[in-house]
Order: C-alpha cells, then structure tokens, then sequence
C-alpha cells in the first residue's frame, strides 16, 4: 500500500496535520480531504518533500545551502552534526558543559 502525503490547505493546522502528515491507503481508495485529528481541509501533497521550512516553503537538501541555512542531523543525545550550510560542524557533543 503506498503512503500519501497530506497537508492543511490553510496552515497552521493542528499538531497532526501542521507540518503534514502520512497516511497508507490503497490506490483506489479516495483521497482525505479533512484532518482526522482536527477536521481542518486538507490535500494530498505529491512527493515526499525533503526539509519544510517555514510555512510551507520546500527546499531540496541541496539547496538549503544555497538560501542561508543550514541542516543538522542528531547523532547522540543532544548531539548534532552539519550536513550542509554554513554553522558551525557540530553542537552539543559530549564534550559541551551546558
Ligand atoms: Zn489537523
């Protein structure tokens, strides 16, 4: 069974559908058109978005870069490291005194 995409058509939503949600359904089954949670409208998104940021503006990791900011990825607890931008390479490491 594929996995669709939703999200709300007039943001924010509620803490299900605000930054989208997924939901496995059979290819002949009708698309939802309301948030289970919240009964908010709601389409279908086609393609798994790589980074949302902000409200609803979708960037490819490899343009995150390109618009100023810049992506972590968490590696341990309280840890992350750079995947691409500008910041500094890691934070919060097991050597950082809080
Ligand atoms: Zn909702």
């Amino acid at each position: 069974m594929p996995t669709y995409e939703y999200a709300p058509v007039e943001p924010p939503g509620c803490a299900l559908c605000c930054y989208g949600f997924e939901r496995m359904q059979h290819l002949d089954e009708a698309p939802l058109t309301q948030c289970p949670a919240c009964g908010l409208a709601v389409r279908r998104v086609i393609g798994a978005p790589a980074v949302i940021v902000g409200q609803g503006h979708v960037l490819k990791e490899g343009n995150i870069a390109r618009h100023g900011f810049s992506q972590y990825r968490r590696v341990g607890k309280g840890h992350y490291e750079k995947t691409t931008g500008d910041g500094p390479d890691s934070f919060g490491g097991p050597d950082t005194q809080d």
